[in-house]
C-alpha cells in the first residue's frame, strides 16, 4: 500500500514536470484570454464604476469623464 502511494506521487511528479515542459508557464499578467487587471473606481461625482485607465484624476480625485471633474469642482 505504501509502496502504490509512492509509485503514485512519482508518476504525479513526473507528469506535473513534463507538463511544465509542454507548456511553459507564461509571466503573470500576460496569459492569454485572461485580460490584465484593471482596478475599477468611483466617479467621485456619480459614483458609477469605471476602469482606472479610463477615467481621469484632477486635483486627488477621479472622475469618469472630463465633464464630472468640471462638474464636481464648478
Ligand atoms: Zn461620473
Amino acid at each position: 500500500m505504501f509502496k502504490l502511494l509512492i509509485i503514485t506521487l512519482i508518476v504525479v511528479y513526473l507528469m506535473r514536470s513534463f507538463w511544465r515542459l509542454m507548456y511553459p508557464s507564461l509571466p503573470p499578467g500576460l496569459e492569454p484570454g485572461k485580460p490584465r487587471e484593471i482596478p475599477l473606481k468611483a466617479c467621485e461625482y456619480c459614483g458609477i464604476l469605471v476602469a482606472e485607465n479610463k477615467g481621469i484624476h484632477r486635483r486627488g480625485h477621479f472622475f469618469c469623464q472630463a465633464d464630472h471633474a468640471d462638474r464636481y469642482y464648478a
